[in-house]
């Protein structure tokens, strides 16, 4: 049985301050679903704050990114050991916007991917297509060999630890989601990989997430999808809002 996962991805929002206001108007609506995992995923500057905050309660903390190098002459970059040391369980890796802006390839996500995993974060890989790509066709086969690439020479017993993130990059912060079936199509296709890559006992024990204008009204209807376990919320995580879909 796979535990639903919900992330909130706080993007370059909120100070240090903010960060504490929101993670204090959040932790009672989120502490009674037990059968949840709850992860807050604010910049940097917050992660060590967000922790402090968060000790004791169900919440746990993840970055929004990490470097796949230990150390050295990467200025503005951020270790994997230092997001681990911050007390992080979870890093966001391979996100659309991280793809777009910022040239991450899927050979440079699958070096973080291997990183985190030698220093005990647990990855959520973040997969999907843009418009134009869906409207080719082409969504799966995409989709399809950003997974391989990302879990190359990962093996399966570290694998399960992934979470993998279906966001179709149309459906982000345009208020646009996906249906509950197009969502579904594509992660039953995504389990299919992760079938062909470990088998059908690995394959079930991965969670994906589905992550694309992700609110309120249409969490509940999603994550009731067989394949779709929990969501990556980007917008409606830095409300109140959140934790109705915690609550869906
Ligand atoms: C995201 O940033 O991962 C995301 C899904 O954003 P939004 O929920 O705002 O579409």
């Amino acid at each position: 049985m796979r535990k639903t996962i919900v992330a909130g991805n706080w993007k370059m929002n909120k100070t240090p301050k903010e960060a504490l206001e929101l993670i204090e108007t959040l932790k009672p609506l989120v502490a009674e679903r037990d059968d949840v995992e709850v992860v807050f995923c604010p910049p940097f500057i917050d992660l060590m704050l967000a922790v402090e905050a968060t000790k004791g309660t169900n919440i746990k903390i993840g970055a929004q990114n990490m470097y796949y190098e230990e150390s050295g002459a990467y200025t503005g970059e951020v270790a994997p050991n230092m997001v681990k040391e911050a007390g992080c369980e979870y890093v966001i890796l391979g996100h659309s916007e991280r793809r777009a802006y910022f040239g991450e390839t899927d050979e440079m996500i699958n070096k973080k991917v291997l990183k985190a995993f030698e220093h005990d974060l647990k990855p959520i890989i973040c997969v999907g297509e843009t418009l134009e790509q869906r409207e080719q066709g082409i969504t799966e086969d995409l989709v399809r060999l950003q997974i391989k690439i990302a879990l190359k020479d990962v093996p399966a017993e570290k694998a399960v630890l992934a979470v993998i993130a279906y966001e179709p990059v149309w459906a982000i912060g345009t208020g646009k989601t996906a249906t509950s079936v197009q969502a579904e199509e594509v992660c039953a296709a995504i389990r299919k990989v992760l079938c062909e890559i470990y088998g059908e006992e690995t394959a079930e024990k991965i969670r994906i997430q589905y992550g694309g204008s992700v609110n309120a009204g249409n969490a509940a209807e999603l994550f009731a999808m067989p394949n779709i376990d929990g969501g990556l919320v980007g917008g409606a995580s830095l409300k109140a809002d959140f934790a109705k879909i915690v609550n869906y």
